[in-house]
């Protein structure tokens, strides 16, 4: 049982609601009213499910002709390609493709009061 499998199996492994296929939410341990970002594969806790995970993550910027060669033809000076992964298990979570000098783009954010309540 990985680290992940074990906290879920804490937090009853059924009902662990999850968001595509890079997240797990679960209840805080030490404050059930409050919820963490985990990895799906490893378990890593990105932080409060107030923040967009990709804050927590490891970022990598490519050139948009990186991610296609059908791109090189377009704005690849004034475009970059945003990858987030899991600092832990290195899953890709997330590609954004932006202006170079734009702030990283987020995207969600999850309220703690509404989960509970779905739950
Ligand atoms: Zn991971």
């Amino acid at each position: 049982m990985n680290d992940l499998e074990q906290q879920q199996s804490e937090v009853e492994p059924d009902r662990a609601p999850t968001v595509g296929d890079a997240f797990v939410l679960m209840r805080n341990a030490d404050d059930e009213s409050r919820w963490s970002i985990h990895c799906s594969e490893c378990g890593h806790r990105y932080g409060g499910i107030e923040n967009d995970p990709k804050l927590g993550a490891v970022l990598k910027e490519l050139s948009i002709s990186d991610l296609s060669a059908l791109n090189s033809v377009g704005m690849t000076e004034r475009l970059v390609a945003r990858q987030f992964f899991c600092p832990s298990c290195a899953l890709l979570i997330a590609v954004n493709v932006q202006q170079h000098g734009d702030p990283i783009m987020l995207e969600w954010r999850l309220d703690p009061e509404t989960l509970s309540k779905a739950r």
